[in-house]
């Protein structure tokens, strides 16, 4: 982009921020950058939504478009989150301080127009008195209505960050290719579940998932069709682990099922019947007819027992769908094979 062009956006930039009457933050001038520079659709749509309203959109508007069409890192977007409710909570506080100051002077107002009621006889005196009272309280009611939908506002505002602020932790736990939840979400599922099953006397039991030949796949066909096996994995463990278990995506093209009150063997049902759902689908190319085969997976189940660490148990997970992958992939593995295995080693040594 040459100098002259960036200047005239500079310009166009500023002149939309004095229009709508908002600082040109460096987050609100990068927005309007992109907005004027229609360099994203969906954050165009969304400003364009928001200028289209009867009433502008304010800074704290603008700063929502932002967060969330602005690719901001979680950091960023959590730090901006805090900062506008910190805003919005100094706001109310001075609110509540400067009510009570006019409720301070109102009070005065009225204890000297009564000391001055008190002290003449002068009927004109009196109701000049009673007209200055009348007014003070007009103003003061009029203050409170102003306040009272000044609070409205800024209440109505945080109500908003506070969804944003809950959308943005369901994000940070959600992985955006599958929908399904993340590894971080996992973790804190497993930590919970496994303190639980410890403390009930109940099993449970970790699944790992992991696409066979994948990198193949991709070679062949592409990483975008990659992505949506990638999607079809997500979409069936989600559907067959309905009630039963919490699936993940790891990482890659590696999945896991936390499966609380299943010991390895009712585990073991639950990872054929996937494999076999999985396995079992033609995989089509949508719009060109054209198949492109199946997809496998090889699968490795542990279960927890009293003294594990929580590496042990995915640990041992992980160890098992190895096992799956050596022993010739699609295929479902436990620990106790790899023990077997381990012992046959070692007799054979
Ligand atoms: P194995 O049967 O031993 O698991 O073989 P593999 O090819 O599946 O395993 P490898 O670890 O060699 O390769 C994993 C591949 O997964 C490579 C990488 O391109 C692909 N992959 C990881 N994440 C994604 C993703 O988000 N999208 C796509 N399309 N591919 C991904
Ligand atoms: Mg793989
Ligand atoms: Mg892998």
């Amino acid at each position: 982009m040459s100098m002259c062009a960036d200047s005239a956006l500079g310009a166009r930039i500023l002149e939309l921020a004095g229009r709508l009457g908002v600082d040109p933050t460096p987050e609100t001038y990068a927005l309007f950058y992109r907005y004027l520079s229609k360099s994203d659709d969906k954050l165009c749509e969304a400003l364009d939504a928001a200028l289209a309203r009867p009433i502008l959109p304010s800074q704290l508007d603008l700063d929502r478009i932002w967060r969330q069409f602005g690719n901001a890192s979680d950091g960023q977007r959590l730090t901006s989150l805090y900062d506008a409710s910190q805003i919005q909570l100094q706001r109310l506080s001075l609110y509540v301080e400067s009510a009570g100051d006019d409720a301070r002077q109102y009070r005065d107002a009225l204890n000297e127009g009564n000391d001055y009621l008190q002290a003449t006889d002068d009927v004109v005196t009196q109701r000049e008195l009673l007209s200055r009272l009348i007014e003070a309280t007009s103003a003061m009611i009029e203050k409170t209505q102003r306040l009272e939908s000044q609070v409205a506002i800024a209440s109505r505002e945080i109500q908003a960050l506070r969804s944003d602020l809950e959308q943005a932790r369901a994000e940070s736990r959600t992985d955006p290719l599958t929908g399904l939840p993340n590894r971080k979400a996992f973790q804190s599922y497993l930590e919970i579940h496994s303190a639980r099953a410890i403390a009930d006397r109940k099993p449970l039991s970790l699944l790992f998932c992991d696409i066979d030949r994948f990198k193949q796949f991709n070679d062949t066909w592409g990483h975008r069709l990659g992505d949506e096996v990638l999607k079809l994995v997500g979409n069936s463990l989600e559907q067959l682990c309905q009630g039963i278990g919490f699936p993940a995506r790891y990482g890659g093209e590696e999945f896991v099922i936390v499966l609380p009150n299943r010991d390895t063997r009712a585990a073991t049902d639950i990872a054929e019947q996937i494999r076999d759902f999985v396995g079992s689908r033609t995989l089509r190319v949508k719009n060109m007819n054209r198949t492109v085969g199946q997809v496998t997976l090889s699968l490795g189940i542990s279960q927890l027992r009293w003294q594990d660490s929580l590496d042990d148990l995915i640990e041992r997970a992980d160890a098992a769908l190895y096992l799956a992958k050596e022993t010739g992939r699609n295929r479902v593995c436990t620990e106790a094979d790899t023990t077997s295995v381990t012992k046959l080693a070692a007799s054979a040594g």
